[in-house]
């Protein structure tokens, strides 16, 4: 699919009652299910395939991330759609115990196999569990002196919605950071990229996970999600200033961050 047709679909899908789920248009109300059905199935092996699909590369494009995220100790921390809890194991350990860290995630699959991972690694006292969705966070006003979300924007029925929520529970002086597959424009890269996407990733999916759907949608929703100049600029429309971002990976990864004053 090129990449017009791939904002035509966005935009139709912005302006009524339907969204995207993968390339299907589907109504609005439906995607919040179908995406909950991707994550319950694929919980148990979520952290494996993401080592095999990625070679490993997903820690370092984290690794990047908590390095730009200038957390301190005795800080609060929101790692919203932070499904097993990799940032969320390094953020507890740098806010210390003084400080406070909130894994929420609207997939209760996910939310369980990441505190039971969490508690593995000893990773206890300063972090809380939390089953929310992104488009009405449950917590107060100017709270969170750090929000990242990580590979789950795209899979958020009303990003706006969401970006907005995320604004209203950063403490003024806070930052939210995004990190979310985005686009390349390096046409090589970018054919490769295709062809791993559609045919390696959902074989893999099957061989490892039983579950070629649920990777097909992830090549997919990587796809129809926004590319990192109309993110900034739905950050900015929430409100965030300093919006800037880092391509990862030929821009096949960006991380977004931006500022609430
Ligand atoms: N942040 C983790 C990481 O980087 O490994 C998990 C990313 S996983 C690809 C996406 C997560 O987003 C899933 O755990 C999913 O349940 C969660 N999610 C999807 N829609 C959400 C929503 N509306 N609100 C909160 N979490 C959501």
């Amino acid at each position: 699919m090129t990449e017009q047709v791939d904002q035509a679909a966005h935009d139709n899908a912005k302006h009524d009652e339907t969204t995207h789920f993968g390339y299907r248009t589907i109504a609005k109300a439906e995607k919040a299910d179908k995406v909950a059905e991707v994550f319950h199935s694929v919980a148990t092996k979520y952290d494996i395939m993401n080592d095999f699909m990625s070679f490993g590369i997903h820690r370092i494009w984290k690794r990047f991330a908590i390095d730009c995220s200038g957390i301190r100790p005795g800080q609060k921390v929101l790692d919203l759609a932070g499904g097993t809890g990799d940032l969320t194991a390094k953020f507890s350990r740098v806010v210390g115990e003084q400080g406070h860290v909130v894994l929420a995630d609207i997939n209760d699959s996910m939310l369980k196999v990441g505190r039971a991972k969490l508690r593995d690694l000893g990773i206890e006292g300063n972090v809380e569990y939390v089953q929310a969705n992104a488009e009405a966070l449950p917590f107060p006003d100017n709270h969170f002196d750090l929000i990242t979300i990580a590979f789950g924007l795209r899979n958020v029925t009303d990003k706006d919605k969401a970006i907005r929520s995320m604004f209203r529970v950063l403490k003024p002086g806070g930052r939210l950071l995004v990190l979310e597959f985005s686009k390349t424009d390096q046409p090589i890269l970018s054919k490769l990229y295709d062809f791993y996407s559609f045919n390696f990733l959902p074989a893999m999916g099957k061989l490892v996970a039983n579950d070629a759907d649920s990777y097909r949608y992830l090549a997919e929703s990587i796809r129809m999600h926004p590319d990192q100049e109309t993110l900034k600029g739905m950050m900015e429309d929430a409100g965030f200033e300093g919006v800037e971002y880092f391509n990862m990976t030929g821009g096949i990864v960006a991380l977004h961050r931006g500022y609430k004053f």
